[in-house]
């Protein structure tokens, strides 16, 4: 089964409207090269605007977090209900930043996880173990306990349509990237969890690396059978870098 590379950026709480409408008008304006899937995702503030720049453009739109319940008495959250309403069509969840300063839990994840499916988005769950837990040794452990927990309960289908990406902590924002062959092998140890739920979705689940991918280390990612892709940060707020690291993936027949 391939697997078609996906290349997300993560624009974090980064661009004002404005900003955000140049960047995705710059990322547009290349043609992108045929055999990579691509999405970018502003904050929410920019989603409408960046939405409507993207209506006819293969480039997916996608939120950075996402509450779970449909509507309601909870001020400051943002429903999946409104963000297929805009267009989005991935959503990122559990990411670091949003487990380590905004009280993110398993728990929370797998909610936002089934509540992302249930309205027609896709949604990109972050794992990766701390610095304290690499060194500990703990890498597994905390890679095994994230992903069944995030997980639970999706049937065989919705196992096969989720986007995981491992982000370790220590090399989110830091320059400070894993190996290819570090990150291939994490990958493939998750690939192996979900095999443990079902061998043949397993075989469709596209799992990415994150952490300091650039133009100048993707080759070092992309050329590892088990990564589908990569969630880059920094290096997407630049049109020209988040083109290369893309065409970095279009160069690849995945497994
Ligand atoms: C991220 O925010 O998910 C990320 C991987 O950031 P960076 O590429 O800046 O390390």
């Amino acid at each position: 089964m391939a697997r078609i590379p996906l290349v997300v950026g993560n624009w974090k709480m980064n661009t004002t409207v404005a900003e955000a409408r140049a960047l995705v008008a710059a990322i547009t304006r290349s043609a992108l090269p045929a055999g990579v899937e691509v999405a970018v995702c502003p904050p929410f503030t920019g989603l409408a605007d960046v939405s409507r720049i993207l209506e006819r453009s293969a480039v997916g739109l996608g939120a950075q977090d996402v509450f779970w319940e449909a509507a309601g008495a909870f001020t400051g959250e943002v429903s999946p209900v409104m963000l297929a309403d805009l267009g989005c069509r991935y959503v990122i969840v559990g990411h670091s930043e949003r487990r380590q300063h905004f009280g993110d839990t398993d728990e929370n994840v797998a909610r936002k996880t089934r509540a992302a499916f249930s309205h027609t988005l896709t949604p990109i769950v972050c794992v990766g173990e701390r610095v304290d837990e690499r060194d500990a040794r703990q890498t597994e452990r905390v890679i095994t306990r994230q992903v069944e927990a995030a997980t639970a309960g999706l049937s065989a289908e919705l196992l096969g349509h989720l986007v995981l990406a491992y982000e370790p902590v220590w090399a989110i924002g830091t320059g400070r990237a894993a190996t290819g062959m570090e990150a291939n092998r994490i990958i493939g140890f998750i690939r192996s969890i979900l095999a443990t739920r079902d061998n043949a979705a397993s075989a469709h689940t596209r799992i990415l690396y994150g952490g300091s991918v650039t133009a100048d280390n993707v080759a070092e990612f992309s050329q590892q059978p088990e990564i589908d892709g990569a969630l880059v940060g920094g290096a997407s707020l630049d049109a020209r870098k988040f083109l290369a690291i893309i065409s970095g993936f279009a160069h690849r027949t995945l497994a």
